[in-house]
């Protein structure tokens, strides 16, 4: 991790966010000759720098970083090839997620099916034969409740999600909607829409096991269950 220039933090809960000094100090003794950015929801943006702050206090040393802060909607070009745009997620404090575009050349749609030679033809002769796209490689939400599905419907379409799920079982079931996060119905009632080579499943409450959440996964969502990969089980 402490090799990555770009930080995306989608919220300042603590299970999110502590972790943070830490990587930015690795980064300081490893004498990385770009600051680190670490992009944020706007709304977080005050306390972070004053938490990191206040480590780099503690360590009695400096990081060099950047605090970004990010609106839904906004987009960060993290390598030529690579854009991440902020996207609004539900929780109790302000939260994004975040998907990972990957822009790609390819054949101009209208020269579709043409003989290798005569696009060549056109090339030399100064003709623009490709076009470029965006594929929308990875989608991940930090915390959530179940209307980010709703106001962000391409996450069902992303190569990968990345999506939390807190809760199993029928005692938790209200819990999900209370708190800003996932119950694994949530899912199954979604289950028809789910586009996704790669699902992966992130965030289950303590009070659960990640074998559990497999065989739930297995139970409930047998249609989806060979593309859903539970985080903390091996595949
Ligand atoms: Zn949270």
């Amino acid at each position: 991790m402490s090799g990555v220039r770009d930080i995306f933090l989608s919220h300042g809960h603590l299970d999110h966010v502590l972790g943070l000094p830490f990587l930015l100090s690795h980064r300081a003794m490893q004498g990385s000759d770009e600051p680190t950015r670490v992009h944020c929801p706007e709304a977080a943006a005050q306390s972070l720098e004053r938490f990191i702050a206040a480590a780099a206090d503690l360590e009695g040393r400096s990081y060099d970083y950047v605090l970004a802060p990010l609106e839904p909607g906004a987009r960060v070009e993290v390598r030529p090839d690579f854009t991440v745009e902020a996207f609004a997620t539900e929780h109790p404090v302000p939260s994004l997620g975040y998907h990972l575009w990957r822009k790609r050349r390819r054949l101009a749609p209208e020269l579709e099916g043409r003989e290798p030679d005569e696009i060549a033809r056109l090339r030399a002769a100064g003709t623009e034969v490709a076009t470029e796209i965006e594929e929308l490689l990875l989608s991940y939400c930090g915390d959530t409740g179940p209307s980010v599905f709703a106001s962000e419907p391409r996450l069902f379409e992303a190569a990968v999600l990345m999506i939390e799920t807190t809760y199993i079982g029928s005692a938790l079931r209200s819990r999900g909607g209370e708190y800003g996060h996932l119950h694994i119905e949530d899912l199954v009632e979604l289950r028809s829409r789910f586009e996704n080579e790669m699902i992966v499943l992130h965030h289950l409450s303590r009070r659960h096991r990640p074998a559990d959440l497999r065989r739930a996964v297995d139970q409930l969502l047998p249609e989806l269950a060979g593309r859903v990969h539970v985080w903390g089980v091996e595949a």
